[in-house]
């Protein structure tokens, strides 16, 4: 495979998928993507496990194209047991880094576990692998929805870096000053950490209200009013996406971010339109 050189420091994050067709779909955005020369890709985790063993096929599949491949890893309804016969079972196959989470449980799916926050979860990897892994820990520029206020989050997304993370991605955002706040007030909490700005292009209105929704992402009123005009146009939709995504990411790394990492959803054109369109 020929690696474009790309001077962007840029990640690509994938889903594991459940069916053959799903596994030639991710293969194929895999093949596209590895072309821009990511630092590396990563494969999300359901919580308490429910993805574990799709997660870890997913990342063997996903490298060996030669691509260092993270997965996620979320704490919220696991035992530490369960956690450690994880970390060494990831050490064993070779993984190098990884996506430390708390996660969300499904409701009436069990108990919380026995950490109840990702900075637990840090410090549990630290204790178990010393280290071993390049920990990654998620950034809520616009506030995580369960945050009983902006500063409350902040000083949990500060402890959960001091306890050991090397770098943070960004929940998704279309204001590219919600993230140089955040960066700005975490820095002045000592965070020295990268914080790479989580980057959702958009294809889907439905499916990108629905997420948004869910994860406290907040969709611009001009934004929102312009993908319901288009209804059914996916066309339309693509392009308004394309320009509105490369847009923001040109702000962002213009104004200092240290790269992209994209929630590529396993489709692979979307992102590439972005990455051309951009300035570097
Ligand atoms: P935490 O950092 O633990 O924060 C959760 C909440 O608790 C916040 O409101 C925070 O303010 C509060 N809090 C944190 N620490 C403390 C403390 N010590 N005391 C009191 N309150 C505290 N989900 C998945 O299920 N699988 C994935 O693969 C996945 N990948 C993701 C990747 C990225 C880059 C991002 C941004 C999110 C991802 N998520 C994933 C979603 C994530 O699991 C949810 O947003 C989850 O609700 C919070 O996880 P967290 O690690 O940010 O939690």
């Amino acid at each position: 495979m020929s690696a474009q050189q790309s001077p962007l420091d840029i990640s690509f994050e994938f889903f594991p998928p459940n069916t053959d067709a799903g596994r030639d779909k991710l293969m194929r955005a895999r093949d596209a993507l590895a072309t821009r020369d990511p630092r590396f890709f990563s494969v999300t985790y359901g919580a308490g496990g429910s993805t574990q063993h799709r997660t870890l096929s997913a990342v063997k599949a996903v490298r060996e194209c030669g691509i260092d491949t993270a997965p996620h890893l979320s704490c919220v309804g696991s035992e530490k047991a369960q956690l450690r016969d994880l970390l060494k079972r990831f050490q064993e196959d070779g993984v190098k880094r990884l996506v430390a989470l708390r996660g969300d449980l499904p409701s009436g799916m069990g108990g919380v576990g026995e950490l109840r926050y990702a900075n637990e979860l840090v410090e549990f990897i630290r204790e178990e692998t010393g280290d071993h892994f390049e920990i990654a820990v998620a950034a809520y520029p616009e506030s995580h929805p369960q945050a009983p206020s902006f500063d409350r989050d902040l000083e949990n997304f500060a402890r959960k870096v001091h306890a050991g993370a090397d770098i943070a991605i960004t929940q998704y955002f279309f204001t590219a000053e919600a993230y140089f706040h955040f960066v700005d007030r975490a820095r002045a909490l000592g965070v020295e950490a990268p914080i790479v700005p989580g980057i959702m292009p958009i294809t889907n209105y439905a499916k990108l209200a629905r997420f948004s929704d869910a994860c406290g992402a907040e969709i611009p009123r001009w934004i929102r009013k312009q993908l319901e005009a288009y209804g059914d146009d996916s066309e339309a939709i693509a392009a308004f996406g394309e320009e509105v995504i490369s847009g923001l990411c040109q702000r962002l790394l213009d104004g200092g971010a240290p790269g992209l990492h994209f929630y590529t959803l396993n489709q692979a054109e979307p992102t590439l339109k972005v990455l051309d369109n951009l300035r570097t």
